[in-house]
């Protein structure tokens, strides 16, 4: 990924079944009658993997998974590899959000492993960290997010294709965002952490901003320095909203 060149991800997280592939096809005319200036992919629950890839192909519109399991294959009913994902047709895999984070209680070093699984299978790891509201009021949101860092990148994803999302906890699905100079201090920070772990081999992969990013914010976060994108769950859910948002990049 150059850095200069950004990245809209979209984050269906478990909403829609394959009527929603009819806003696939409404971006997807869109993004043909007037080409995005930046990466576009889609991460549907990985039912529709298949599917998305088949009504994206041939477009600029990639496909993403939304977990995937660091193990390669066994007995682990439920969970899917990076490797299937990949035989789905995608080529991007979000790992870490804080909804597994939380919910799977999912830790930095599983993160990792799963970024590690995910540039084995030649997917581009989308590596979530960000701090929860109780971190941030206690003033510690840069310190949770530079440890974050440091503890889920994998050195695997050197010289390859990944990207970091910072995601406020308390940003996701809330409405609320941080300030403008909050999101730069935090994506500085996530920056210098990516530097000091893996050396300037680094300094092209995006990193993107999460959480409540709409139509109205879009133009303002994108052009904060060091944000090199977006990953957006409610508002990837509908072209009308998704669109705007790949424009303001
Ligand atoms: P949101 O979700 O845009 O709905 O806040 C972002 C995310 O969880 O990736």
């Amino acid at each position: 990924m150059k850095q200069s060149v950004k990245l809209i991800a979209g984050n269906w997280k478990m909403n829609g079944l394959g009527a929603s592939l009819d806003e696939v096809a409404v971006l997807r005319r869109a993004l043909e009658a007037e080409p995005a200036t930046c990466r576009v992919a889609l991460c549907p629950p990985a039912t529709l993997v298949e599917r998305l890839g088949a009504a994206a192909r041939g477009s600029a519109i990639e496909v993403g998974g939304q977990d995937c399991r660091a193990e390669p294959h066994g007995a682990f009913t439920g969970s899917v590899s990076a490797a299937m994902l990949k035989d789905a047709g995608a080529s991007l895999v979000i790992v870490g959000h804080s909804e597994r984070r939380q919910e799977f209680g999912e830790n930095d070093g599983l993160v990792a492993a799963k970024a590690e699984a995910a540039v084995l299978a030649s997917l581009a790891p989308i590596i979530c960290v960000g701090e929860t509201l109780e971190q941030r009021e206690a003033g510690k949101a840069v310190a949770v997010v530079r440890d974050q860092v440091m503890n889920s990148l994998p050195k695997a994803v050197l010289g390859r294709d990944f990207a970091v999302a910072y995601e406020p906890v308390w940003a996701i699905g809330t409405g609320l965002t941080p300030t403008l100079e909050q999101i730069e201090e935090v994506h500085r920070a996530v920056r210098a952490a990516m530097l000091e772990r893996l050396g300037l081999g680094s300094a092209a992969a995006p990193i993107l901003y999460g959480g409540s990013v709409k139509p109205d914010n879009a133009r303002d976060i994108l052009a904060v320095p060091e944000v090199g994108g977006a990953l957006v769950g409610g508002a990837s859910l509908k072209a009308a909203d998704f669109l705007p948002i790949i424009r303001a990049a």
